[in-house]
This record gives structure tokens, C-alpha cells and sequence, in this order.
């Protein structure tokens, strides 16, 4: 049997109100939900403003997933550099809004060769592999990082938005993005009926995998997960393999009977010191 996943777009009304509802059930973390709704505030705009590059008619989506081939090539779809340094001022301008020691000026940041049409690519593929990053002059790998890497999500999440409608999640099922091969941010269980469902990390999309194996590893076992939570928020569940090692973050939406922007979940989930704990099993995130 088929199934369809419908990816939100929550809409630049809907991250409000969104990050209003997120502060106040953690209002310990209020910042660093506030400053991450700024930044989606940017990626909203910019959805707004681009177009996807990618041209997906004539393909053959059902043959792809069959072969267990993502669609799109992450390294490959063509962001125009112009339209990207927009979305990192403006990415940019909400990190220079907030104390942030060892990040370097947005205007030095968009003179470096790194992100100028020729040495793009390269950091591009660095960034996809997860590689350690060296950019210009920044103490602050890890963020300037993330504000790359968030400023290049609008151009995925635009051609996802595309082409999502039109896939048979059940040819898929797997532990990456059936469109652009990336790893899951996290996941839910659906509200609705608590079918699981990762996003993607980059384009964002959602995909459906089984509960009852490992979405990560070739060994697959059946009933092979297992999960640990922190006791004061028991809606956050990092799920895990003993096999690979990997885990995945989780909310239970089906539960809490509420809606969910899975990106501020993830950090709110960090934030509580969920990776932390997973991390000290000896596990990596997926
Ligand atoms: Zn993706
Ligand atoms: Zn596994």
C-alpha cells in the first residue's frame, strides 16, 4: 500500500507562533528559542523569494526510490551564490544580534574565496560530509558551520517542496532523505496515528520509516531498537541501535497530542542534554 507523507510549511506566521508556544512550555530556554526562530524568520523569507533550480520532470521518481537512489544530489544542485550571500546576511545578522565570541563580521565572512562561486563547491561538499570546518578566521567552527549550512537549507527545502507529493514513502523506508540522501534532524510520531516519521536535516522533509528494525544499519535486526529518555521530559526519546551505534532523536506527538516544529524540538531536546546522554552510551546521532 502506498504511503503519503505531507511535509508543513509552517509559513513565517506559523514559526511565530510557533516560537511563542515553544517558550512558553520551556521558558528556561527561551534564548536560544528566540534565536533560532530568527533565523527561520530568514529561511522563510527566502523560500519566498527563490527558485529551485533542480528540473525533476521526465524523471523516474519510482524507479530512483526503487534502487534505493535519494533524488536529488545534495553536491550538485545549483544554489546561485548572489541569492545564497542574501540568505547569509541575513543569517548572519541575527548571530551579530547575539554575543557570539569567535564569529567573524558577516561582511569579511562573504568576502572569503570559501563561499565566492569558485571555492563554494568545496565547502558545500565539506560541510555534506560533515567534515571538521576551516573557514576564514573563525574560532567558532561549529557555528559558522551552522550558518552556512542553514543558509544553504531554503534552496533544498525549496525543490523538496517540489517533488514530495509525489513519493511512495513505502519504496523507501529508509535511515536517510529519499530526496537528498541526508541524515534525520530528528523525529516524531505522528499525532494523528503515531507513524514515525524522521525530517530530514536538510531539505527537511519528512519520511516515514518502521518501528520495529534499525532504519540505520545494514544488520537491521528486528526489535533491535531501544531508547532512553531524562526523566523530567519523557516526550524526548533518543532511539538507538547497538548494533551501529546511531541514535535519533524523537518526540512523541501522538502522546502529547500537540503540533510540532521538529527544529525547535531538536533543540530544546539538546538543550535538556539528551545527545549528552546519549552521547555518554557511546552513541552518535544518525
Ligand atoms: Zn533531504
Ligand atoms: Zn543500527
Amino acid at each position: 500500500m502506498a504511503i503519503r507523507i505531507e511535509t508543513r510549511d509552517p509559513g513565517k506566521a506559523g514559526i511565530r507562533k510557533s516560537v511563542e508556544t515553544y517558550t512558553r512550555m520551556y521558558p528556561d530556554y527561551a534564548d536560544a528559542i528566540g534565536f533560532y526562530g530568527a533565523v527561520m524568520d530568514v529561511q522563510q523569507q527566502a523560500l519566498c523569494e527563490i527558485e529551485c533550480a533542480a528540473d525533476f520532470s521526465g524523471m523516474d521518481i519510482e524507479g530512483s526510490l526503487r534502487r534505493g537512489s535519494p533524488l536529488l544530489d545534495p553536491a550538485a544542485l545549483e544554489i546561485p551564490i548572489r541569492e545564497l550571500h542574501g540568505v547569509i546576511s541575513g543569517v548572519c545578522s541575527v548571530v551579530e544580534q547575539r554575543e557570539a565570541p569567535g564569529f567573524i563580521p558577516c561582511k569579511e565572512l562573504l568576502e572569503w574565496d570559501g563561499l565566492a562561486e569558485k571555492g563554494f563547491p568545496e565547502t558545500r561538499e565539506r560541510l555534506l560530509r560533515g567534515a571538521e570546518y576551516a573557514g576564514k578566521g573563525a574560532t567558532d567552527t561549529a557555528l559558522l558551520a551552522s550558518v552556512i549550512w542553514e543558509s544553504m537549507m531554503p534552496f533544498y527545502r525549496k525543490c523538496a517542496a517540489g517533488i514530495q507529493d509525489g513519493i511512495d514513502h513505502s519504496l523507501w523506508q529508509k535511515g536517510r532523505c529519499p530526496i537528498c540522501g541526508t541524515g534525520p534532524l530528528m523525529g516524531e510520531f505522528r499525532q494523528e496515528d503515531g507513524l514515525w516519521l524522521l525530517e530530514c536535516r536538510l531539505c527537511h522533509t519528512l519520511w516515514n520509516v518502521q518501528r520495529a528494525a534499525c532504519p540505520f544499519c545494514s544488520q537491521g535486526l528486528e526489535g533491535s531498537l531501544e531508547y532512553l529518555y531524562l526523566e523530567d521530559y519523557t516526550s524526548y526519546r533518543a532511539y538507538y541501535c547497538r548494533s551501529c551505534g546511531l541514535y535519533v532523536k524523537n518526540v512523541d506527538l501522538h502522546a502529547a497530542q500537540r503540533d510540532a516544529v521538529l527544529p525547535l524540538d531538536n533543540i530544546v531536546s539538546e538543550l535538556i542534554g539528551l545527545d549528552r546522554a546519549a552521547e555518554q552510551e557511546g552513541l552518535k546521532p544518525a
